[in-house]
């Protein structure tokens, strides 16, 4: 690269998100990422290489007006944006019957993990358009997949994969956006010191992959730097699944 790709990751101070810095970073690229955890994103600064590429802001992804700023101070920073990933989302999947969903539970999940990616895309087009910008949204396998009393993850991990043929389809040729679902991904090792937890996999866990293992942030990040580089412009519109195959893996109780 002759002159740095910057791009705006929306909760980046852990997990996938930072996993996904982490690459960037190492690959010369300069970095924002947001997150509404002051102490993850203060961990995140010491953890990350190449720290004088990098931006962190305090910013929550559901709210207009914080979104707006943080890409304004983004550009205001590193002088231009090429590329945004929507990365952040509620952590832990409400487990509980449809009948015990609040309404304002549906409601956050949808707030976070769907209209935070509206959000990216209204404020940060304009920064893009001019440079033949890239949007990645991070869906889910849970998109196409489900456990028992997931709606509320399930439903805005859908909207997360038609969310990118609408806007590929609204803002090219100018600007492409693409869709990453995840699979089982293990992101305990890239936490913030209090959350992190001891990685243990099952045999059946890994049996559970065609791949042969779980997934790791780093194998995220390779795709979405993929679609983020010029190498994936004649991609725009789609959803790719990186899950080690498990969703095309049948499997019958014993
Ligand atoms: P994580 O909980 O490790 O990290 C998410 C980060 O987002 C946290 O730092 C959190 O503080 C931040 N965040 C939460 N709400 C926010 C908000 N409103 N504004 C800004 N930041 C906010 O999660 P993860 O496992 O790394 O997941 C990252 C993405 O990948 C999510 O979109 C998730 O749905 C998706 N995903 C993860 C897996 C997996 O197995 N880990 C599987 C499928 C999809």
């Amino acid at each position: 690269m002759t002159k740095p790709h910057i791009i705006y990751i929306t909760g980046g101070a852990q997990g996938i998100g930072l996993g996904i810095a982490h690459t960037l970073l190492t690959d010369g690229y300069r970095v924002a990422i947001t997150d509404i955890d002051k102490e993850a994103l203060s961990a995140a600064a010491e953890r990350l290489p190449r720290r004088e590429n990098l931006l962190t802001l305090m910013a929550d992804v559901s709210d207009e007006a914080q979104v707006a700023a943080s890409l304004e101070k983004t550009v205001s920073h590193f002088g231009q944006l090429n590329g945004i990933v929507h990365n952040a989302s509620i952590a832990d999947p409400f487990h509980g019957p449809v009948e015990q969903l609040s309404l304002a539970t549906w409601q956050a999940y949808l707030n976070t993990n769907l209209t935070g990616a509206f959000l990216c895309a209204k404020h940060g087009a304009a920064y893009l358009r001019p440079h033949g910008g890239s949007m990645v949204l991070m869906a889910s396998s849970r998109a196409i997949q489900s456990e028992p009393d997931t709606e509320a993850y399930a439903a805005s991990k859908g909207g997360i994969v038609a969310l990118p043929h609408a806007l590929a389809v609204s803002l090219g040729p100018d600007i492409r956006v693409n869709a990453v679902s995840p699979g089982w991904i293990e992101v305990g090792d890239w936490q913030k010191p209090s959350r992190q937890q001891p990685v243990e996999h099952r045999d059946i866990d890994r049996e559970q992959h065609p791949a042969g293992r779980v997934g790791t942030p780093e194998d995220i990040a390779a795709l979405t730097r993929f679609l983020l580089s010029k190498e994936s412009g004649f991609i725009t519109g789609q959803n790719f699944v990186a899950d080690g195959g498990m969703t095309r893996k049948m499997i019958y109780a014993e």
